[in-house]
């Protein structure tokens, strides 16, 4: 049986208005997407590239595309031909391409920096405590705008267990946006999934990716 569609009107209804629903939409297929769409989701989530554009010739730009999973930077011209934001920037030579191929199109791209928010050395992100240092130095790229920032947190059991990760990317959010830096503009937190996003709203999120709770889990 198909509940997506079910799914995704529960859950609309359920956050708040201010809070953006990105369909994680990995391993799903453009049918199962269609049905999210049709339901309300404004905003898809993909992981990969070639995944993604696959199901980009599909779909279009009936929805707006986020680009969730890690970008290398070979895939970057890319990427700017599908999505709208890329929400998983950690480095600089990364930043540096998305200004380089945004600049020839002569476009502002808005980039969200993704948080190490448990620092965890295996994961990709930046480190609370590398994060102002960072986007001030991604402060001078002309052709990208820094719009938010990203968390995954670590793997928990208990959602309660991540809120201490959410509540620290907050503050994070809080005091980069106090400082007002050039080309940065902090509107967007991305953070929660399936299993989180109800602390996640709690601790400030005002976006959240979520795959599992529309299509159903994995096995
Ligand atoms: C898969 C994925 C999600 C959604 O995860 P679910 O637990 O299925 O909701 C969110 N964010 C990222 C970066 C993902 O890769």
């Amino acid at each position: 049986m198909n509940n997506i569609k079910e799914n995704v009107k529960r859950i609309l209804e359920e956050v708040p208005e201010n809070v953006i629903v990105i369909a994680a939409t990995k391993g799903r297929s453009v049918e199962e997407i269609k049905e999210a769409i049709d339901a309300g989701i404004k905003v898809i989530g993909e992981n990969y590239v070639q995944e993604a554009e696959g199901k980009f010739k599909e779909i279009g730009r009936t929805v707006n595309w986020h680009l969730i999973g890690n970008l290398q930077t070979n895939k970057v011209k890319k990427a700017l031909n599908i999505f709208d934001c890329i929400e998983t920037v950690d480095s600089f030579g990364l930043a540096k391409e998305i200004d380089k191929y945004a600049g020839k199109k002569g476009i502002i791209f808005p980039v969200f920096i993704e948080i190490n928010s448990g620092r965890e050395p295996q994961k990709s992100g930046v480190f609370p405590e590398d994060t102002e240092k960072f986007i001030i130095e991604l402060s001078e790229l002309k052709n990208i705008k820094i719009e938010g920032l990203m968390t995954m947190g670590p793997l928990v059991d208990n959602p309660e267990d991540i809120r201490h990760y959410f509540r620290l990317t907050k503050e994070l959010f809080d005091k980069i946006k106090e400082k007002k830096l050039p080309n940065v503009k902090m509107e967007y937190l991305s953070m929660g999934m399936s299993d989180t996003y109800k602390v996640a709203i709690e601790e400030g999120a005002n976006i959240i990716r979520i795959g599992s709770i529309i299509f159903g889990y994995r096995r």
